[in-house]
């Protein structure tokens, strides 16, 4: 049987105009900002005249590590918003934007799949409402800022050298990663080296995401390091005095956006900080808005429960005084079975043996969520190649750890093949069992934090870092950083800092190569192992194939 592509079926979908999608959720157009016919921004005025209502229940979409065998959390997390609409339920879902650079790279939209999809999809993939061209040219004016005031005297006595603000772009390039800025002549300024980084991990993305109005945005912005002196003194974005500027280029971009799924249900598409050096959430005031104007949000964090989930709880959840009242973890049969050893030409082949083995790997993703005080169920996102056998090896492993598994087949049939998972989500999340915390408290000192996180949540013996980096750690401590938390980079392929090891691995340390303060987004950034900020483009990049056909349409993005 063939199966349409993602693009194919967005294309037919029967979308209603945004006012429509508005009313749902009590919104009337007079608070809409249209952009086009199907997507709109939600005035401010609009989110501060509803603070008052009571909020709705938040439910976490997070998966197991990722395979190169695909886990749809973003298509879970659509097709779950649409379950609970089937059943009466009044949802919302609330997710990120896409950030342009890898979609030249290689194929592969962040708008959910098959029948699980928010659209319009090739735009909310592109430019979208221009967020991220808002938060690029805001990060660069700071950028501009900086070597103008190098270049007119340096009063605050900046050491060139010392310069820790970099350049943003929303594209993979890695011709940009290191570069040589200011040369040709006295009238360019002081060459120096700098660089760029690819706009979803700059600072200004995850302090928009984690800002709760326009007052926070430029406090955050204002707080942000941007260069030492040569005593080490810190500069702020403040003192360049570019947080007012700053803040006035992004004030629509912090309104969310609405848009809608295949089946005219509202979703939020708003913000995308990486989820290697930021926390990899969409933007709280997103969440916190649909919150207040539905009875069921749900949205999804990026990568796996260790790093997503992990940082959901302990960042975004702590600083936004949010509380998930469930945890649905994605599993499917075909990652399962990767992390049972299968290479990914043979999972066509029924394997039961391997899904037992790999389910190793869920079980620790569903302990880990539960130690958050929140309750799990699994939703085993159907592939239409999963045979009987190994669905049900994977329940029953599940139902031995306590836990229950749902099959979802929202992909294949929409809101219909879903509607099981979520009659179970809305039961657990009305039933009120969860006690959420994070799992430090803000006290606790830099170093410990990183400790719990890895011994916890990754299950390592321990955590090896220099003398330079501990020092460093109790540096900020010293200057009033040490309530921060912490903000893990590392693979996301496995529980260990090592890509290859999957599974549930023992018996392993997390080595720390670098720790980077983000004092505008309120987080200290834990590096462990390689970490790119800007990508770069494969052998034969996906863009080579997209091109405008005869009628005008997109060809070859998805
Ligand atoms: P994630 O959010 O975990 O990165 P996505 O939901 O974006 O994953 O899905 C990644 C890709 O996998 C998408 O192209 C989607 O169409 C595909 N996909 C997801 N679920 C299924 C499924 N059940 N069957 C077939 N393809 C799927
Ligand atoms: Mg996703």
């Amino acid at each position: 049987m063939a199966f349409k592509t993602d693009i194919e079926i967005a294309r037919e979908a029967k979308k209603r105009p945004i006012q429509e999608i508005g009313e749902k959720l009590g919104i009337s157009s007079a608070d809409l900002l249209p952009y086009g016919h199907d997507k709109a921004k939600v005035s401010q005025t609009f989110i501060d005249s509803v603070q008052g209502n009571p909020n709705g229940k938040l439910i976490l979409v997070t998966a197991i590590n990722p395979t190169p065998a695909g886990e749809g959390k973003t298509t879970t997390t659509v097709g779950l918003g649409d379950g609970l609409n089937r059943i009466g339920k009044k949802a919302a879902v609330c997710i990120r934007e896409a950030s342009l650079g890898p979609n030249f790279g290689m194929k592969g939209g962040a708008a959910g799949g098959g029948y699980a999809q928010i659209v319009p999809m090739e735009e909310m993939n592109l430019h979208f409402t221009g967020d991220f061209h808002a938060i690029t040219s805001a990060h660069n004016l700071l950028s501009a800022m900086i070597d103008n005031h190098i270049y007119w005297g340096n009063a605050l006595e900046i050491d060139t050298r010392r310069v820790v603000w970099r350049r943003a772009l929303d594209m993979n390039d890695r011709a940009l990663r290191t570069i040589t800025a200011s040369l040709g002549g006295v009238a360019n300024g002081f060459p120096r080296e700098a660089g760029f980084d690819i706009t979803v991990a700059s600072e200004v993305m995850a302090i928009l995401c984690l800002a709760t109005n326009l007052k926070d945005l430029e406090k955050r912005l204002g707080d942000m390091i941007v260069a030492y002196t040569r005593e080490r003194k810190p500069i702020y974005a403040r003192d360049i005095k570019a947080d007012g500027a700053m803040t006035v280029l992004l004030k629509d971009a912090m309104q969310p956006n609405l848009v809608q799924t295949l089946e005219n249900n509202p979703a939020f598409v708003h913000g995308g900080p990486f989820a290697n050096i930021a926390h990899g959430c969409n933007s709280v005031i997103a969440t916190t808005t649909a919150l207040k104007l539905a009875d069921y949000v749900v949205t999804e964090a990026g990568f796996g429960a260790d790093l997503g989930a992990e940082k959901f709880m302990n960042i975004k959840c702590r600083k936004a005084g949010l509380a998930p009242s469930c945890v649905v973890v994605v599993a499917t049969v075909r990652a399962m079975k990767m992390n049972g050893g299968v290479a990914k030409a043979d999972l066509g082949a029924e394997n039961v043996d391997a899904v037992k083995s790999g389910c190793a790997n869920l079980g620790r993703h569903i302990e880990n969520v539960k130690s958050f005080g929140v309750p799990v169920v699994v939703a085993i996102n159907h592939f239409v190649t999963d045979t009987d056998a190994e669905v049900q090896a994977v329940k029953e492993y599940v139902k031995d750890q306590g836990s229950e598994a749902i099959l979802s087949r929202h992909w294949e049939l929409g809101s219909e093949g879903s509607a099981e998972l979520a009659t179970r989500v809305a039961e657990i999340a009305d039933g009120d069992s969860a006690n959420f915390a994070p799992i430090y408290p803000d006290e606790m000192p830099l170093f410990q934090k990183i400790e719990t996180i890895a011994k916890r949540i990754y299950r390592a013996d321990e955590v090896l870092a220099d003398t330079k980096i501990r020092n460093q750690l109790k540096e900020w401590e010293e200057q009033g950083y040490g309530h921060l938390p912490v903000c893990m980079a590392k693979t996301q392929y496995s529980f260990t800092t090592d890509p290859e090891r999957r599974g549930a691995p023992t018996g392993f340390s997390v080595p720390v190569r670098e720790v980077r303060l983000s004092a505008g987004a309120g987080f200290v950034v834990v590096i462990c192992g390689e970490i790119m900020t800007m990508p770069g483009l494969p052998r034969v990049p996906s863009a080579e194939n997209i091109r405008l056909n005869a009628d005008g349409d997109v060809e070859g993005l998805f």
